[in-house]
């Protein structure tokens, strides 16, 4: 595994609250992360089919640009009762003209689980891919996960996105009713933080 020993992170996302939660995470290891907005980066189109397929055009992008490694994430909550929907398509499901509408977004992932009849447990995972690229073309993946199931009514007013409709497993609160600190102990972003720490440690 290629190794990172800059002391400077560019993380390939304009989204200000991953910026911030990488940020806390790598500090830890004396690395100062700097968002793609500070370099005036464009955001680009998100084609992929997959979370890593985006997770690389965003990170790919960034070294491109910048001639930095970059690191980006993407993530998302995968239903199965919806055949693995939203899917990379989690955020799309809020948006509206007026910007992003969870609650929209997670009384439609329950109507369609009641129009499909799915069966309970309405077993679900919320799924986090971190990119590691370098300007030469090379990267490092990885990918986490955090298992549970969708509950009704929505829970909670922690957190932030689903979060209120997801109960991991072994638990009895959902996403949005666990402080941010256990949540952050066993979310699919620690999961795959957990892999990522191995290029920062040699
Ligand atoms: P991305 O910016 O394409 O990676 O969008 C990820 C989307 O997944 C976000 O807009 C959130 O709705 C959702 N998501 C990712 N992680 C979490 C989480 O920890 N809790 C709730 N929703 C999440």
């Amino acid at each position: 595994m290629r190794q990172f020993s800059d002391k400077t992170l560019l993380v390939a996302t304009h989204n200000a609250g991953k910026l911030e939660e990488i940020a806390d995470l790598v500090s830890d290891f004396g690395i100062e992360a700097v968002g793609a907005a500070s370099f005036g980066l464009p955001e680009p189109e998100e084609t992929g089919k997959t979370f890593v397929e985006n997770a690389r055009i965003k990170a790919h992008a960034a070294a491109q640009a910048t001639g930095l490694p970059a690191l980006s994430d993407d993530s998302g909550i995968e239903i199965d009762g919806l055949g693995g929907e939203p899917g990379v398509h989690t955020a799309d499901w809020a948006e509206t003209p007026n910007g992003r509408d969870f609650v929209m977004a997670m009384t439609r992932s329950h109507n369609e689980l009641i129009e499909r009849g799915a069966k309970k447990p309405w077993t679900a995972r919320f799924c986090c891919t971190f990119v590691l690229a370098w300007p030469d073309g090379h990267d490092e993946v990885f990918a986490g996960k955090a298992e549970g199931e969708i509950t009704w009514p929505m829970r909670g007013d922690l957190g932030h996105g689903y979060d209120p409709i997801f109960l991991p497993e072994g638990y009895h609160q959902t996403f949005g009713e666990m402080d941010r600190w256990e949540k952050n102990r066993i979310s699919h972003r620690a999961d795959a933080f957990n892999k990522l720490k191995a290029v920062f440690t040699k």
